[in-house]
């Protein structure tokens, strides 16, 4: 497993199971099993994944210490409008059965997000958390929370893959030491009708969605790829023994489109 190191010192795993849209109760439990099995140390969830109890469930009967652990949860836009961010925390919190994450994410850029961030830096002064970051901001909405900010958001995770790497965003928090992490790394499965990730996996005797991942680690890029399959999910996890050479890296760059799989932020 690699780790990045944050603009705040802390080491975060590079590779973690992303669990949205996994039933709350053993379907998520299960799966989060197998990934600490197998070697991965970073959990995904989000209050609106409605499956905060599960995730917690889960760290509670693994035998990896929670400290071992990097959680990340984040906080729902209806939460951020009401000015309700401590309250959905502590709520949060309570449904994981811990006392901190260690990633609080904003989840969107929705009104009130200068204020919710207030609340993420008295959460970490308080314990709460151990690193604050956002999801889902565009160069816009990072440049207004930067000038209102303390503390500079850790993390921004955002919608990344062949087809759309946001070089903006991405080069706006290069320049602020702010790391990046993929949603839907794998195109949400789409990635099978791209025949060039099967082409470049025979070349290594590796699959097509470990290539993309290996494409996203050799970028400096965090990935969350979610999978509920026990196969599957070793299969996300075994990346760190080969590396794509810079022919690939560049022909599987060639393939950006700007096509998004999620929803537009700037919409
Ligand atoms: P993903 O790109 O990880 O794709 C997941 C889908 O790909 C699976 O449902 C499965 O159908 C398929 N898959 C997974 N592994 C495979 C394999 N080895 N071979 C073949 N098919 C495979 O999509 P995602 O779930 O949208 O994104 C990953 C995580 O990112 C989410 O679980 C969530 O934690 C996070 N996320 C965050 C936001 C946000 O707004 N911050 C939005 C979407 C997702």
């Amino acid at each position: 497993m690699k780790n990045i190191k944050l603009n705040n010192g802390l080491e975060m795993p590079q590779l973690g199971l992303g669990v949205w849209k996994a039933d709350n109760g053993q379907e998520a439990i299960n799966a989060i099993h197998w990934a600490l099995d197998a070697g991965y140390r970073h959990i995904d969830t989000a209050s609106i994944y409605k499956n905060e109890e599960a995730v917690g469930e889960a760290l509670k009967t693994t035998k990896v210490p929670r400290e071992d652990i990097w959680l990340t949860t984040k906080i729902w836009n209806e939460d951020i409008r009401k000015g309700r961010t401590t309250a959905a925390l502590d709520e949060a919190l309570a449904r994981l059965q811990t006392d901190y994450v260690d990633l609080l994410l904003v989840h969107w850029p929705v009104d009130g997000y200068v204020a919710a961030w207030k609340e993420f830096e008295q959460a970490l002064e308080a314990g709460k958390v151990r690193a604050i970051g956002v999801s889902n901001f565009m160069e816009e909405h990072l440049e207004d929370l930067l000038e209102h900010a303390t503390v500079k958001p850790a993390v921004n995770q955002i919608e990344y893959h062949p087809y759309l790497v946001q070089a903006d965003a991405i080069s706006l928090c290069d320049m602020h030491d702010i790391a990046i992490t993929a949603w839907s790394p794998l195109m949400q499965g789409n990635f099978k009708d791209e025949p060039l990730f099967g082409e470049i996996a025979k070349t290594y005797g590796k699959s097509p969605a470990q290539v993309i991942l290996r494409w996203c680690l050799q970028n400096d890029i965090i990935v969350i790829p979610k999978s509920t399959n026990e196969g599957r999910i070793h299969e996300n996890g075994d990346i760190f023994d080969f590396e794509l050479s810079e022919e690939h890296m560049v022909a599987i760059d060639e393939l950006e489109r700007g096509h998004r799989f999620g929803p537009d932020p700037l919409d």
